[in-house]
């Protein structure tokens, strides 16, 4: 059993002055792995007042300086990436291949940024003026549990390179990767109050975060609705915020796609994440007159996707991360069924021969029309529909009649059709066969997926406010 009792302030490990505990489960297995003890109003108070005192020293220190601190917590977090791997497939049930990759993905965020930072002049002439761009103050970091620790990575190394100092609020449901990150951040040898890191309910710490005069600006990532109300609460002391939100991402096949190629890369992005990922395509745009040639070819592949024990190497798909998500991904499937869609593989409950856990069958929907809950709302689930388009235009009409925007995948034998789409397309990252990375490039939302852009410059200049010096 985990038992985690305290939260990290000005450098030191405490127990929180919160009594509320919060149980972890295995979602592969059902079963009860520990609790972590919650912190409170006050707690959050205290860290905020630990990173408002580390910030004038902060603020101040050279690029080298950071650029030497993130180095140091690129080594801390790699150095125990097998311990973070473990805990993600054990608390949350991510796949062991996919939860090594995040190991990776999150120890290179600070790489990254010291690579965002070596090429950045904080001070511009411009005119007569001397622009200097400034670090915004203590900030907020909030994230949900589909890849806590990633997330708490990327934006942690940003608002270092920046020069801010944080606090922050981890999903609750992912404590053990948050204990162990804690400790690798924690041997790096950042200066304390830099950051602090406070376990507790969205409701409690998260709101005061987003509440306090302290707080400078928030950056969250989860769902659109938590998003909204950060946004109106954080209006009252004009906060800044980046909101990294919900999606409903189309992946448009085009008439000229070689199914072949295409299929394994629609998989990929439907179904990445066990479908736990804000950026997975989840309406999946056939042309008509190759429906049913599409149809065949997805379902074949789809039934090959190995559901089952995250521990697993060869595991694509592993359990929904609670009780709460599984009955919510369920609900969606029978609503498909209501609406008119058609089941073609998948359907309501758990998979053959699986008896607990919160598995769910990879499901794709066909007969899908723009307008069902399907279609239009995120399941978060690994859950696809398919709707048939008859030309071009149709199909970028129905891709952007939606009011999400985070990303879109394109399809196409062609090179210069696929990028004509893709710029039509009203979403901030469009992926052209295939899924790619590219963590210098701008990440991020149009429409209600979201407020301003991470990685890169454009995520850095998400800290830092320009302040402009004018006469001698
Ligand atoms: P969530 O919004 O319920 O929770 C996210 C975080 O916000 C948690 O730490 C939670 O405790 C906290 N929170 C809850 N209420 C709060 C409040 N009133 N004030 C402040 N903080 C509060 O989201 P979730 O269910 O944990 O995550 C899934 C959602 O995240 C999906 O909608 C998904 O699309 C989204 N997401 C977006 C991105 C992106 O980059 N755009 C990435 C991953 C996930």
């Amino acid at each position: 059993m985990h038992i985690i009792e305290t939260i990290y302030i000005d450098g030191n490990f405490l127990t929180p002055h919160g009594k509320e505990y919060f149980d972890l489960y295995n979602p592969a297995e059902e079963t009860s792995i520990g609790r972590v003890r919650l912190g409170d109003v006050e707690d959050t108070r205290l860290a905020i007042a630990a990173a408002k005192r580390a910030f004038p020293a902060f603020s101040k220190t050279s690029k080298e300086e950071r650029i030497a601190i993130l180095q140091r917590l690129h080594a801390a977090v790699n150095a125990r990436s097998e311990a973070l791997t473990e805990a993600t497939v054990e608390e949350y049930g991510a796949p062991v291949a996919r939860a090594s990759w995040g190991a990776g993905y999150a120890a290179e965020c600070f790489l990254n940024a010291a690579k965002t930072l070596e090429q950045y002049e904080f001070e511009r002439t411009i005119g007569s003026a001397k622009v200097v761009l400034e670090p915004l103050g203590v900030v907020g970091l909030i994230t949900p549990w589909n890849n806590n620790y990633g997330f708490i990575c990327n934006k942690l190394s940003m608002a270092i390179a920046a020069g801010c100092t944080a606090v922050i609020k981890p999903s609750e449901m992912s404590a053990l990767q948050t204990q162990i990150l804690t400790e690798c951040l924690h041997e790096a040898g950042v200066p304390a109050g830099v950051f602090n890191i406070v376990n507790g309910r969205g409701d409690v710490v998260g709101a005061e975060l987003s509440v306090n005069p302290d707080i400078a600006k928030i950056s969250f990532t989860g769902s659109t609705a938590v998003g909204k109300s950060i946004l109106r609460t954080g209006a009252e002391t004009m906060k800044r915020v980046t909101l990294e939100l919900g999606g409903k991402s189309p992946t448009v096949v085009l008439d000229d796609a070689d199914f072949a190629t295409a299929i394994p890369q629609v998989i990929a992005a439907g179904f990445g994440n066990s479908g736990q990922a804000c950026v997975n395509g989840t309406r999946i745009l056939v042309p008509e007159a190759r429906l049913a040639d599409f149809i065949a070819q997805l379902k074949s592949a789809v039934l090959r996707l190995k559901v089952g024990d995250p521990r697993d190497l060869d595991t694509l798909i592993g359990p929904m991360v609670s009780k709460k998500q599984y009955e919510r991904v369920q609900r969606y499937i029978a609503l498909g069924s209501e609406e008119g869609a058609t089941v073609i593989t998948g359907g309501e409950g758990r998979p053959a021969g699986m008896e607990s856990g919160y598995f769910v069958r990879p499901t794709v929907f066909s007969g899908v029309t723009n307008n069902m809950t399907i279609a239009r709302e995120e399941i978060f689930g690994p859950v696809v529909a398919v709707i048939s388009y008859r030309t071009e235009d149709e199909a970028i009409e129905i891709a952007n009649d939606t009011i999400y925007g985070l990303q879109a995948y394109v399809m196409s034998e062609n090179p210069d059709r696929a990028r004509a789409v893709a710029s039509r397309i009203v979403a901030g990252r469009v992926h052209i066969n295939g899924v790619h990375t590219e963590t210098q490039a701008p990440f991020g939302g149009f429409k209600q997926s979201g407020i301003g852009r991470e990685f890169g410059v454009f995520g850095l200049e998400a800290y830092l406010e320009p302040k402009t010096i004018l006469g001698v």
